[in-house]
């Protein structure tokens, strides 16, 4: 940071120390989680604006949704909330494309996994081939949702998604956030981990790295049990980034999330919105 903060930077050091006391230290990890098994050294708001980080910056603004497979009708009223929820969260627009079949990807990037019996597809033909050649030039972010599950080559099981923090692309699938038709709890878990993710992996694609020192958004996660136990809002420190990189109010986005919350009924995130909003009030 420069010796001589700019006024945003102040305004948005004020914000971190309004919110410091909304937000739970990170505890120690349990076994198997993701600091259990990586070290990381963490990201302060401070090192962020010294890594000189990739933003939004116009004429680059739209978030694209990609839906790639056959998705049931649930799953397609999951992929337009997310869009809902992506636009309250980057306060930027998105944009969502008419969904192609499972057949673009050819069989030689797809498998049947042997163990799993799943059909399969590979991360980075999506990425690579699908994605990229189509990258429109106002593009923040290009998002490839597959219905199928992922895998990224040889070596690997399976994976949640990958993305690249300097080509603007990234594919996720949401195979593995159970089936929306199950019920109203089944849909919103469904809902909750897409946003979880789409929102975790777009920050890192504006430069966002790990965070270690709260309950956040932006913590590393190993399996959906990982990231079902973490809040699907940021800490302190990574929303004083955030809204450095998208140029937002944060009072305003909160609002924002709390109202997309409430229509979604995902009532504990409401709350945890409605309390950040309130904290920054008498700013
Ligand atoms: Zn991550
Ligand atoms: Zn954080």
């Amino acid at each position: 940071m420069p010796s001589q903060p700019s006024p945003r930077v102040r305004e948005l050091l004020k914000v971190i120390e309004k919110l410091e006391p909304l937000h739970t230290e990170l505890g120690e990890p349990v076994k198997g989680d993701w600091l259990d098994q990586h070290y990381e050294p963490g990201q302060t708001f401070a090192e962020y604006l010294d890594s000189n980080p990739t933003t939004p910056r116009a004429p680059r603004r739209v978030i694209y949704i990609q839906p790639i497979g056959a998705f049931s009708k649930p799953q397609d009223a999951i992929i337009k909330a997310t869009a809902g929820a992506l636009q309250a969260y980057f306060q930027l627009p998105v944009k969502v494309g008419n969904t192609l079949p499972e057949s673009v990807v050819p069989s030689s990037a797809r498998r049947r996994h042997a163990t799993l019996g799943l059909e399969q597809i590979l991360t980075g033909y999506v990425c690579d081939n699908l994605l990229l050649p189509a990258l429109p030039d106002d593009t923040a972010a290009l998002i490839g949702l597959a219905a199928t599950d992922l895998w990224p080559g040889d070596g690997w099981n399976f994976v949640f998604g990958q993305a690249s923090t300097e080509d603007r692309v990234g594919v996720w699938s949401i195979h593995r956030y159970g089936d929306p038709a199950a019920s109203d709890a089944a849909f919103r878990k469904c809902l909750l981990r897409t946003i979880k993710t789409a929102t975790h992996e777009i920050g890192h694609m504006f430069s966002m790295l790990h965070c270690t020192a709260y309950e956040c958004n932006m913590g590393g996660s190993n399996s959906l049990e990982e990231s079902d136990r973490a809040p699907l809002a940021l800490c302190s420190q990574c929303i004083a980034k955030l809204c450095w990189a998208i140029g937002c109010d944060p009072v305003a986005r909160y609002k924002q999330l709390a109202a997309f919350c409430r229509k979604h009924d995902l009532d504990a995130e409401r709350a945890t919105y409605a309390r950040l909003a309130g904290a920054l009030f008498d700013r």
